[in-house]
C-alpha cells in the first residue's frame, strides 16, 4: 500500500485508511439539466447531511450538491473521535456568552453526540463500528485542576467523566509522557467514512435527491429565488444551506464570498500503521480513543485489530509535506519508543475549516440563505447540533440556532490570517512545551 497521498488534500480521500475500509455506497448522478427544490444544500460532508436527513424528516423537497464524493473531505477523513463541547473550549465560550449561554450551547453539542449514538444504533449494519470510551490525558502534572474540572462536568453539565490517576494512566498506556487522565464514558469513536455514506443512504432513503460530482460555481438571487448553477445544470430553491466547510472557502473560491472569507483552512494529518500484533496492544491497552490536551496535540486509536491511527499537528500550509509519513512515524515512536520501527501503510491529510473565533457559523446569512459551517477541528457532533438545528429554523419548528448567533462570519484576514493562525498556533506549541518542561 502506497504512505503517499494525493498532493491535493480537499479532493481526494482515496489514500486514506478509511477509504480502504469503506463500506460500499452506491453513489449518487450528478446534476444534469435543470430543476427545482424547495431546499438545496451545498455540501455533503457530515453538516449537509445531517441538515438535509432533518429537512426531509420534516416533509421538504430537498436537493443535496457534492462537488465531489460523499464523504471525501474532512467528514471522510477525520480522527472519528465522537465528544461533547466545540473546537471552542466552554471557559472561552463562557467568558463571550456567559453561564446560562455558554452551558445552553455545551448541552446542544451533547444532544449532537446522542444524536450520533443513536443513528449508530440504528444503522448497524454499514461499518460505522462504533467503540465506547475516550482518553484526555496530560502531559504534565496540574495539581489537581484536572480532578475538579471532572467533578464540575459530572455535577453541573451531567456528563459521565472519570478521573484516572497518573498509576492508572501507565497501567493502560505504557508510556512516561503521560500524568493524570479524563476518561469520558459517553465519548465513542467511529469510522468516519461509513458514517458519512450511511447518513447519505438514509437521506436518499427519506426522499433526498443526491447529487454528486456536481460543484456549485455561481449562486445568486432573483425575485424568483435563489439560482444555483454546476457544469452540469442548475437548481431553483427557495431556500439554500451553505455546508461546504473549507473547500467551498478560502481565498478564491467565492459560492457566497462574505463566508468564504471567514474561513481559514487549517491542515491536519493523519496515518495508519502496518499491522503491529501483540506489542501494540502490550503498549496500548485501551480500546477507545485517547488524546492529549495540548492546543494541538496527538489523538490515536487502535483500528482493524492491531493497526495504530495517528493524528496530530496542524498547520495552515494546505499542500502535503513531503517528509509527512517519516514526520509522524517519529511522532508515534517518541512516545511509544517500544513500537520503532513503526511502518506506515496510510498517510492523508485533511483540512478543517475555522472561523476566528473558533465556533461553527449557523444561521440566515441573507433571506432564504443559511450558513452550517466552520466546525473545525470538532465537527463529529457539532454537525448533527448545527445540521438539525439549520434544519428546524429552515422548518420553523426550533430557534436554538440563535444561540449561535453572537458567532459570526467574521473575516479570517486572507493570507495575513493565514500567517496570524500558524504564529498563533507556534506560540501555544511553545507554551505547551515550557508548561511540560516545567512539570518536568
Ligand atoms: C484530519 C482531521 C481530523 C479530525 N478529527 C476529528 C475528530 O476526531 N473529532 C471531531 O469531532 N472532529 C474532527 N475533525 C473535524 C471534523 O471532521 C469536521 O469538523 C467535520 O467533518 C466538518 O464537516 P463539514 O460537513 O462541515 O465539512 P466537510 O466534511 O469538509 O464537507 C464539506 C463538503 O462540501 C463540499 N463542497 C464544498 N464546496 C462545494 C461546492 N461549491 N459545491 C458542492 N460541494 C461543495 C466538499 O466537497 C465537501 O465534501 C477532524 C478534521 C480533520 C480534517
Amino acid at each position: 500500500m502506497s504512505a503517499r497521498t494525493h498532493p491535493d488534500p480537499a479532493f481526494r480521500a482515496a489514500d486514506s485508511f478509511y477509504a480502504a475500509t469503506a463500506h460500499p455506497w452506491a453513489g449518487a448522478p450528478a446534476l444534469a439539466g435543470d430543476t427545482t427544490c424547495e431546499v438545496a444544500v451545498i455540501g455533503g460532508g457530515f453538516a449537509g447531511l445531517w441538515c438535509a436527513r432533518r429537512l426531509a424528516a420534516q416533509g421538504k423537497q430537498v436537493l443535496l450538491l457534492e462537488g465531489g464524493e460523499i464523504g471525501r473531505a474532512a467528514s471522510g477523513r477525520n480522527g472519528g473521535f465522537v465528544s461533547v463541547g466545540f473546537a471552542a473550549g466552554l471557559d472561552e465560550i463562557e467568558r463571550k456568552l456567559g453561564r446560562d449561554d455558554a452551558r445552553a450551547l455545551f448541552r446542544l453539542s451533547d444532544a449532537g453526540r446522542q444524536t450520533v449514538r443513536d443513528f449508530c444504533r440504528e444503522t448497524p449494519d454499514l461499518g460505522i463500528a462504533p467503540v465506547d470510551g475516550r482518553l484526555k490525558v496530560l502531559r504534565h502534572a496540574d495539581d489537581g485542576a484536572l480532578k475538579a474540572r471532572v467533578e464540575t462536568l459530572n455535577a453541573e453539565l451531567g456528563q459521565d467523566m472519570v478521573y484516572w490517576p497518573r498509576d492508572k494512566v501507565r497501567d493502560h498506556l505504557k508510556t512516561d509522557t503521560y500524568h493524570e487522565a479524563m476518561e469520558d464514558r459517553q465519548g465513542f469513536h467511529v469510522h468516519p467514512l461509513n458514517l458519512a455514506r450511511a447518513l447519505a443512504a438514509d437521506c436518499v432513503a427519506r426522499g433526498v435527491t443526491v447529487h454528486e460530482h456536481s460543484p456549485v460555481t455561481a449562486l445568486d438571487r432573483d425575485d424568483t429565488g435563489w439560482k444555483i448553477t454546476t457544469p452540469g445544470g442548475t437548481v431553483r430553491a427557495s431556500q439554500v444551506v451553505l455546508a461546504g466547510n473549507v473547500a467551498a472557502g478560502g481565498e478564491g473560491a467565492s459560492v457566497w464570498p462574505a463566508l468564504s472569507r471567514a474561513i481559514v483552512p487549517v491542515a491536519t494529518y493523519v496515518v495508519t500503521t502496518e499491522r503491529m500484533g501483540a506489542k501494540l496492544h502490550d503498549a496500548i491497552r485501551w480500546s477507545g480513543s485517547v488524546s492529549d490536551t495540548r492546543r494541538a496535540g496527538d489523538y490515536y486509536r487502535i483500528v482493524d485489530g492491531d493497526r495504530l491511527l495517528w493524528g496530530g499537528r496542524i498547520t495552515t500550509r494546505v499542500s502535503e509535506p513531503t517528509d509527512l509519513a517519516e514526520t509522524m512515524r517519529a511522532d508515534i515512536e517518541r512516545i511509544y519508543p517500544q513500537l520503532a520501527p513503526v511502518k506506515i501503510a496510510h498517510v492523508w491529510t485533511g483540512l478543517m475549516g475555522y472561523c476566528r473565533h473558533k465556533m461553527p457559523i449557523l444561521g440566515e446569512l441573507a433571506p432564504g440563505l443559511w450558513a452550517c459551517t466552520a466546525f473545525g477541528g470538532h465537527g463529529l457532533n457539532t454537525t448533527a447540533t448545527g445540521g438539525e438545528a439549520v434544519a428546524d429554523a429552515i422548518v420553523g419548528t426550533d430557534d436554538r440556532v440563535k444561540l449561535f448567533a453572537p458567532y459570526r462570519a467574521l473575516w479570517g484576514g486572507g493570507p495575513v490570517g493565514r500567517i496570524a493562525t500558524q504564529l498563533e498556533y507556534w506560540r501555544l506549541q511553545a507554551l505547551d512545551w515550557l508548561e511540560e518542561r516545567r512539570a518536568a
